[in-house]
């Protein structure tokens, strides 16, 4: 991807969060693999208010380019892409329902198979940590083990993808599966799909819509 299509990109998500109300004002990060380092969402900056020249590219090492301050959370960003070679994208929202149920402190179970879309039986709740932290980088990282979400505990919700479209669209169905499950809460707590169940689902996601969502395939 060119320097002014990552660059983009990442506005053009940062907005997007805001739109599907998975996010507001300065808060939430978004970062996007760029060969030796990664491009990352500069700190305390609304999405409507960032401009292409305010990203800020980073490599491994920590060392900066860019007329802004990285995201206090570029450690976090910077261990999930060193830790999961695999992905390009990492998203960081305060999604309203991801992050009530982060406060309270709870892994989304497997009440739904779609939470398949996050890779497994349940999205975990990494514990707290504060932010931009490398305790919380590290607790993230192990609650990202074989899965495309985790919650953080009193914070939000992070996803991981091969790209920026395929991370929010992970983010928006695990703030939705959040949602039905306080809903579900409120008459009683959700009965769960055995083992065998999410197997059965998780491998017929692989080949969901191969066609026309090949971003969603694990
Ligand atoms: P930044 O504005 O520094 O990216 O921080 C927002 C946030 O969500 C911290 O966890
Ligand atoms: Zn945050």
């Amino acid at each position: 991807m060119s320097l002014a299509n990552a660059r983009q990109s990442l506005i053009a998500t940062a907005r997007q969060m805001e739109t599907l109300r998975l996010n507001h004002g300065a808060t939430g990060n978004l970062s996007l693999r760029d060969r030796e380092g990664f491009w990352i969402t500069p700190s305390g900056v609304p999405s409507a208010e960032m401009a292409p020249e305010d990203m800020v590219w980073m490599n491994f090492d920590g060392a900066v380019r860019g007329r802004r301050e990285p995201s206090s959370e570029w450690v976090m960003h910077r261990d999930i892409l060193v830790a999961f070679p695999e992905h390009a994208a990492v998203l960081h929202a305060h999604a309203p329902h991801c992050t009530a149920l982060a406060c309270l402190e709870r892994d989304l179970p497997a009440f739904h198979y779609m939470i398949a879309i996050a890779g497994g039986d349940s999205v975990r709740c990494a514990p707290y940590h504060t932010f931009g932290s490398e305790a919380l980088a590290q607790a993230a990282v192990t609650a990202l083990q074989g899965r495309r979400a985790c919650l953080l505990a009193h914070h939000g919700l992070i996803t991981v993808a091969e790209s920026l479209p395929a991370a929010l669209a992970i983010a928006v169905e695990v703030e939705w599966l959040c949602e039905v499950y306080f809903k579900a809460l409120t008459v009683a707590e959700p009965a769960r799909l055995s083992a065998a169940q999410m197997a059965e689902a998780l491998e017929k996601f692989k080949h969901y819509g191969t066609r026309g969502a090949p971003h969603l395939l694990p």
